[in-house]
């Protein structure tokens, strides 16, 4: 039976050409090698996996190469070569500080520095993981690293670069590998491949190399795995189950549902997953990154950032140009949300069952308002209607606020309308204990209760207990009256704020509009401003009187510099602060 050599050593590169995704890195060292000018010490760093001591490795059989070609690299034939590709070369030695990274370590390192190569040029030490050699060891490495021998070159390599201490920072040159790109691995799996005659889908390439991250090794391990889970085919589906990834198409049918609001075909799809083995959480994470990618498709400028193989590609942009990007956003930020609160959720599913049905109401928005806001902005607009309805009837404002008058009123009045014969006894009994101002004013009382207010609000005429208020009190209820202005009514509320409601007798008050316009509005306005403050200020005499302000009242406000002036005929001090500060109005 034939030896079966994994394909990460089987397809190990040997010359630097062969070496995947590091084309940069490769090219200065052929350079280097070619002009002679060689460094005691190199300093390769990056991830695992991505070829630093597959380099390292080419780099000490090109230096010792006798016959090296013309491109700078080795030519595989000669003594020295042979001996490096059957592995028995004395000119290569290999540390791994890692298991190795004792003082008794680095002596035997040292005496072999000591000892000249016998066919080559170089001796190559490569010490894999030095950032893991003890200090001690470390220093007594150090003094050779400073002064090697002519023909020791090292190679250190690392995963970790800030771990490495400056003092040999400073006395190698260091090459940064980086991660393999989605792209470069696949290619390479498929050479692997087609070279072993697997039939593979790019799918499911595109898999593997996202699993493995970067690294080329691991790449090839896992790629070892599938090809023997499915007999040397591996298809997308295969792939996913025995990775155990959630296949996409999953997330593509979600986006679907989302886009026709169908959350229970979501529900169905979650649960599905569930079953599966998958957990929620990550299942969010995915549906996350899946929005992120549309997102990516959805333009040009940024389509090279989505790294999928062409046919996934073709699917995104296919989905992107269905969803609004608002709808992208939208959904980002709700799984986002979802993600961050999953961990301390005490019911995970819930939870990300909540943030399913959102996703799947975003679009929901658009068609009732238009706005394309977030699901609980619907319900705003449906509020204030109830509140509109509300306010354009003033029977009903009537009706919810005349009890409230009673339950502030003293007990004699609670006699009185006990002794009102009512339909409804026991609501009328309840009433009193409520204040129902507070809850504003979408709360309906029914017509039984409705028909008991009404003959109190008769009886509450005839009795003769107006309380006396200060224009302090008036001031303050007319404040409340504008915060509970409904949203559509918030430009009137911004100037109603601004006006000061001024007690002229013991009941009538004035107010002040600055034109005819806003006076009509307020107008308008009357019945319901008069219904809550007689209420809340338990009087049902007050008047309201509106005027319209003659012009230089309403030219003393127009400017900050006539503001000023009107300030300093009240107050002749503020002119002189202002001089003696020199101070300007702008
Ligand atoms: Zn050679």
């Amino acid at each position: 039976m034939q030896e079966y050599i994994v394909s990460a050593r089987k397809y190990r590169p040997m010359t630097f050409d062969t070496v995947v995704g590091q084309s940069s890195l490769t090219t200065t060292l052929k350079n280097a090698i070619a002009t002679d000018k060689l460094a005691h010490a190199y300093l390769f760093c990056g991830p695992r996996g991505v070829g630093k001591t597959t380099c390292a490795r080419i780099f000490a059989k090109t230096i010792n190469c006798l016959s090296p070609k013309e491109n700078g690299e080795s030519c595989g034939e000669c003594e020295s070569c042979r001996a490096f590709d059957q592995g028995r070369s004395m000119n290569i030695h290999e540390l791994d500080a890692a298991s190795n990274n004792g003082v008794d370590d680095i002596r035997e390192l040292n005496t072999q520095v000591q000892i000249p190569p016998q066919i080559g040029k170089y001796k190559v030490f490569i010490i894999d993981e030095v950032h893991m050699l003890t200090t001690a060891a470390f220093n007594a490495f150090l003094k050779t690293l400073e002064e090697p021998p002519s023909y020791v070159i090292f190679i250190l390599a690392t995963t970790e670069k800030h771990k490495i201490l400056p003092t040999i920072l400073s006395r190698c040159q260091v090459y940064d590998f980086s991660r393999m790109s989605v792209e470069n691995t696949i290619a390479h799996l498929r050479n692997v491949a087609q070279q072993e005659g697997y039939t593979t889908e790019d799918e499911a390439l595109q898999l593997i190399a996202e699993k493995a991250d970067g690294g080329m090794r691991d790449a090839l391990s896992i790629f070892d795995q599938m090809v023997s889970f499915t007999s040397g085919n591996l298809t997308y589906e295969k792939v996913c189950a025995s990775l155990n990834v959630l296949s996409t198409e999953y997330y593509f049918k979600l986006v679907d549902y989302f886009l026709s609001q169908d959350v229970p075909s979501c529900m169905l799809l979650f649960n599905e997953v569930l079953n599966k083995g998958f957990e929620g959480g990550n299942f969010i994470a995915g549906l996350a990154s899946h929005m992120r990618q549309l997102l990516v498709a959805k333009d040009t400028a940024t389509l090279p950032l989505l790294e999928v193989s062409e046919r996934t590609r073709e699917r995104y942009c296919e989905q992107a140009k269905k969803c609004d990007t608002k709808f992208i956003y939208r959904a980002i930020k709700l799984c986002n949300e979802c993600d961050q609160s999953y961990r301390q959720s005490h019911n995970k599913r819930l939870q990300v069952e909540i943030c399913l049905i959102q996703c799947a109401q975003i679009t929901a928005g658009d068609d009732i308002s238009g706005s394309g806001r977030c699901p609980e902005k619907i319900l705003k607009p449906i509020f204030s209607l109830a509140m509109q309805s509300q306010l354009a009837s003033p029977r009903n404002v009537v009706q919810v606020q005349k009890p409230i008058q009673q339950t502030t009123n003293t007990e004699t009045k609670e006699i009185t309308r006990a002794s009102i014969p009512t339909a409804n006894p026991v609501a009328s009994a309840v009433v009193p204990k409520m204040k129902l101002r507070n809850l504003g004013p979408s709360i309906k009382l029914s017509t039984t209760q409705q028909a008991s207010h009404t003959t109190i609000q008769e009886t509450r005429s005839l009795s003769n207990e107006d309380k006396p208020f200060t224009q302090e009190k008036l001031t303050f209820e007319w404040h409340t009256y504008v915060e509970r202005l409904p949203i559509e009514r918030r430009a009137m509320a911004m100037r109603m704020k601004n006006m000061m409601p001024k007690l002229i007798n013991d009941t009538t008050f004035e107010i002040v509009a600055n034109n005819e316009q806003i006076a009509q509005y307020l107008q308008n306005m009357k019945e319901g401003i008069l219904k809550s403050l007689r209420q809340n200020l338990m009087n049902s005499q007050i008047q309201m009187l509106i005027r319209i302000a003659e012009i230089q009242e309403v030219q003393h406000i127009s400017s900050k510099p006539a503001l000023y002036q009107k300030m300093v005929e009240k107050n002749k001090n503020l002119q002189k602060l202002t001089e003696l500060l020199k101070l300007e109005i702008c």
